[in-house]
């Protein structure tokens, strides 16, 4: 195949580092690109056709701030609910427990072949390996997920895991891995997928969701799909395991009115998506059991300036328009949810791993205006990368207790450079002689030697930019020998 297999999880590389890789297929960056920015012109359109639009996303930030300041009580709401329907709740800390919950539920009911729908959250505690590992088949039902995960990659878009790929390689997948003749078009493609899915859908013991919207006042899930194909893995196998982030919860049923009209629109300019699922307790004859995960996410509600991020409804809004995303790929960002949403949530999670996540963003506010529950997602970002500069948290980290300690440095790791530099550029603004005698010799030496700026540390920034031709006199210089000439 002629894309970069990526192990699935990724060892973690600078992000600049990763958005080579992709960027050496120049044929392929393109396509992306263009597909992506294709999705965010139907969601301008689409979000077009209603006067009241933003009205709604004002309304479904409102809710979902206030559902995640009133949580506890949702949570009660929510399980009592729903345990009232005969479904069976459980609560997992982190990835571990919840994986291990799903795979205690599985091996009690004798289930070695599992389909499952796309669920971020399941990737996010890498699921798939973990039962694959416990000889547990798990059969991605998702076209898009099916895609990545016979090629053993991650998926590159939350909503779009395979929009990386382009028809080639995708039939080159289907014949590599599953004997698929040639079939050239995305049509015979889609159907061969359908002819493969349907005997793992009929053969399913159970099946595994993500949830989109979790109802407090009833006790009911909502799924989305465009495929059906949540709708058919719930249906055929008598278990269904609903695995959702404990930020899913909305207060009321009249509430999805508000989230399922963004929802759609936000991801994929539909005016809405071809399925949604509502289900209230187990199908007749079977068993639901949902498992709702923490991971982190109360610590993120603890963060002043950060626990917006929990208001996310995993659109991909932000991801179809951001510049960096739509040209180095959701590869390049090696975390479970990439582009500008990611690159929030990943660093709060591992700062030290993901610290590059947040320089990988112009500031140019594209994904803050798109978003449809309003997170202020470039100020967060930027906020993020001073927090990574601030000399004084850098020394003197909270205690692990402390909300956003986590975040903290380890004290000597903050970019020694930069900080070097400030503090010689602060010294020379301290003085107009000093910043003229500066601003003269940095004219001299751009004269003199004009290669000079494509070598050393200023590369990076330099060899894709072209400075202007540097003046003779300084500014004062030209002011004063105006001023003489008038006197
Ligand atoms: S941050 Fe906003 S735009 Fe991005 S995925 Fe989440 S809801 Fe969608």
């Amino acid at each position: 195949m002629s894309t970069v297999r990526l192990p699935l999880h990724a060892p973690q590389l600078e992000h600049r580092e990763q958005a080579r890789r992709f960027l050496a297929d120049g044929e392929r960056a393109a396509f992306h690109d263009a597909a992506l920015w294709q999705i965010r012109g139907r969601r301008d359109q689409r979000a077009a056709e209603l006067p009241e639009w933003e009205q709604l996303r004002e309304l479904a930030a409102q809710i979902k701030a206030h559902t995640l300041a009133e949580l506890p009580d949702y949570l009660e709401q929510f399980e009592a609910n729903a345990r009232r329907h005969g479904a069976h709740v459980h609560f997992a800390g982190d990835a571990a427990e919840h994986n291990r919950i799903v795979h205690e539920l599985l091996s009690s009911h004798g289930v070695t072949r599992v389909v499952k729908s796309k669920s971020m959250l399941t990737e996010e505690c890498g699921l798939n390996p973990y039962l694959e590992r416990r000889g547990v088949e798990v059969v991605d039902t998702d076209l898009g997920e099916l895609i990545v995960q016979l090629r053993r990659e991650p998926p590159s878009h939350i909503v779009m895991p395979a929009i990386h790929l382009r028809v080639g390689d995708v039939e080159r997948t289907f014949r590599e891995a599953l004997g698929a003749p040639a079939l050239g078009d995305a049509q015979s493609l889609t159907e061969f997928a359908r002819g493969h899915l349907r005997a793992k859908f009929l053969a399913a013991q159970a099946g595994i969701t993500g949830v989109n919207f979790a109802i407090a006042e009833t006790g009911g899930i909502v799924v989305c799909t465009n495929e059906g194909n949540a709708d058919l893995g719930t249906s055929l196998p008598p278990l269904h395991i609903a695995c959702m982030g404990l930020e899913k919860l909305v207060p009321r049923a009249a509430d999805l009115g508000v989230f399922l009209r963004l929802l759609a629109r936000s991801a994929t300019g539909q005016a809405i998506t071809a399925y949604s699922a509502h289900m209230h307790g187990p199908r007749p004859g079977g068993e639901l059991h949902i498992v709702i995960v923490d991971n982190g996410r109360s610590a993120l509600r603890g963060e002043r300036a950060h626990h917006g991020a929990l208001r996310c409804i995993r659109c991909g809004a932000c991801m179809n328009t951001c510049p960096v995303f739509r040209r180095s790929g959701g590869h390049s960002y090696a975390t479970t949810v990439p582009g500008p949403i990611g690159s929030i949530l990943a660093p709060l999670r591992e700062p030290q791993r993901h610290r590059s996540l947040p320089h990988a963003c112009t500031l140019c506010g594209s994904c803050t205006a798109v978003c449809p529950v309003k997170i202020d997602l470039h100020e967060q970002l930027l906020a993020l990368r001073q927090r990574q500069l601030e000399p004084a948290m850098a020394s003197s980290p909270p205690s692990p207790a402390e909300p956003g300690a986590a975040l903290v440095p380890a004290p000597g790791s903050a970019h020694r450079g930069e900080q070097l530099a400030s503090a010689l550029i602060g010294w020379v603004l301290r003085s107009p002689w000093r910043l003229a005698r500066a601003g003269a010799l940095l004219r001299w030496l751009g004269r003199t030697f004009p290669a000079l700026s494509h070598r050393g540390p200023l590369r990076r920034w330099t060899d894709t930019r072209q400075l202007p031709p540097l003046p003779a006199r300084s500014f004062h210089q030209r002011h004063a020998a105006r001023q003489r000439g008038r006197s």
